[in-house]
């Protein structure tokens, strides 16, 4: 029988120097992921980690790190790192930067390696040796390719002493697939059921056609109780003109994607949790892993493409115990999005609202829902695995309402009886989401 003792950071082997920063910090007790991971990566073991949105996954991969490298004296070869972060976005990447220096009482060195700033500086950091690089994946890999830095050698050089960890809220199957080739006999460990989002965040959907939703934000930010308000957009052009539309109606709002300059992201990002701005747009680029207290409320104002996505962004609020909400505004043309959605989270989410206006604004056509009805496909009491549609359909057949697929290849066989890949654009932005989630929390 296993006694429910909760641990301390002491029981799970953390230096001396590391549980002063952690009382520092105010963490007292480690957060089930921390308590389940930190020790078998002190052990060398590597892992595969899942655990909800906002439930201190940063610290369980960074402490073992940071252990790591107290043992350790000297300064790292030139052109080498002892440690690598790989992150999904560049505002993740600097968050995790942040929390590592202020958990490490020893004085570390650490480069941030990411796009849309200056190489320089990078490149001069990394040439003289580094305790670790954070980095998103384009411009590392674009460090490696001009031989600013050795990875290679270094993998070669600690050859199969290289530990390597993953951890994420999602987990699909093709990632898990793709992480067996880089984990070396992972322990897969989960806190929560991959995909499953926090019980704290209430989540509803409103129905709106495309033209009803900025009257229908207008309505819902009306409410004070929406403190700190995170709305995504699916696209970058989508975002600029929800901001320009909220700043028309009166309403402070800084806007975040990938068309704006790293030094406007980071300035979106501060105002935003600085208390500045009490509404921040985004695309998914501020989906994954950015941890501002006390957002209030989520708004999807379109659902995304992929579902994981929806788990990360609504994750940004109810973070580390507290609760929040989630509202996504949905247009007739976006249900099967939120079929999606449902199957991955395995819960039926309600949906209030009434569509206006004609047919092809993407919903008169199609009716709501009834209250409490239980989606084509959604999780019930029999969870079927993600990626089955209901009634055995796999491969990009039609649903029962006769919409395709959205996420995964058509499946028309190719010759040798291999399904044939063919991607829509649509598609090919998920695939491409789900292939930078690798370290994303
Ligand atoms: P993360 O999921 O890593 O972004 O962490 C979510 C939030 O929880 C952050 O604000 C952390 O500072 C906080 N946190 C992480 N671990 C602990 C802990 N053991 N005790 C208290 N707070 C924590």
């Amino acid at each position: 029988m296993r006694l429910n003792v909760t641990r301390t950071f002491t029981d799970l082997g953390l230096p001396a120097p590391l549980l002063r920063t952690l009382a520092k910090a105010g963490f007292e007790t480690p957060t089930p992921i921390q308590d389940k991971t930190i020790k078998p990566q002190l052990e060398g073991r590597d892992i595969m980690g899942i655990a909800q949105t906002g439930s201190g996954k940063t610290a369980a991969f960074g402490l073992p790190i940071l252990a790591g490298l107290n043992a350790l004296t000297g300064h790292a070869s030139p052109m080498t790192t002892r440690a690598l972060i790989l992150a999904p976005t560049r505002e993740l990447a600097v968050q995790i930067d942040e929390v590592l220096r202020s958990l490490s009482e020893k004085k570390i060195t650490t480069v941030l390696v990411l796009g849309g700033v200056s190489r320089s500086a990078q490149i001069n950091k990394i040439a003289r040796g580094v305790d670790v690089v954070v980095a998103t994946p384009g411009r590392l890999k674009d460090l490696i390719d001009d031989r600013k830095i050795k990875l290679k050698q270094i993998a070669a050089a600690i050859g199969p002493r290289r530990q390597t960890v993953m951890f994420s809220a999602t987990m699909s199957d093709e990632i898990a697939k793709l992480a067996k080739g880089l984990l070396n006999d992972p322990m897969r460990i989960e806190a929560s059921t991959p995909g499953t989002t926090v019980v704290k965040v209430e989540q509803k959907v409103i129905l709106a056609n495309t033209k009803q939703k900025r009257d229908e934000l207008n309505t819902l930010l009306a409410d004070p109780a929406l403190e700190r308000v995170i709305i995504f957009s699916r696209t970058k052009h989508g975002a600029d003109k929800v901001t320009k539309n909220l700043m028309i109606d009166g309403h402070e709002a800084a806007a975040i994607h990938g068309n704006k300059s790293q030094n406007a992201r980071q300035a979106a990002l501060k105002a935003f949790s600085s208390g500045k701005a009490r509404i921040l747009v985004a695309t998914d680029i501020a989906a994954r892993g950015i941890d501002v207290p006390n957002i209030t409320h989520v708004i999807n104002y379109e659902l995304p493409d992929d579902p994981e996505n929806y788990v990360h962004r609504i994750g940004r609020t109810a973070r580390n115990g507290a609760t929040g909400v989630a509202i996504t505004l949905m247009n007739g043309e976006e249900r099967s999005k939120l079929r999606d959605v449902e199957r991955l989270i395995r819960r039926t989410l309600p949906v209030s609202g009434e569509l206006k206006g004609p047919a092809n604004e993407g919903g008169a056509s199609a009716a709501p829902r009834p209250r409490g009805a239980r989606p084509a496909g959604a999780a019930g009491a029999a969870r079927p695995a993600r990626g089955h549609a209901p009634g055995g359909q796999r491969n990009g057949g039609q649903r029962p309402d006769g919409s395709r697929r959205e996420h995964g290849p058509a499946g028309k066989a190719g010759p040798g009886g291999q399904p044939k890949q063919r991607w829509n654009s649509g598609q090919k932005r998920a695939a491409k989401a789900k292939r930078e989630a690798v370290g994303a929390h």
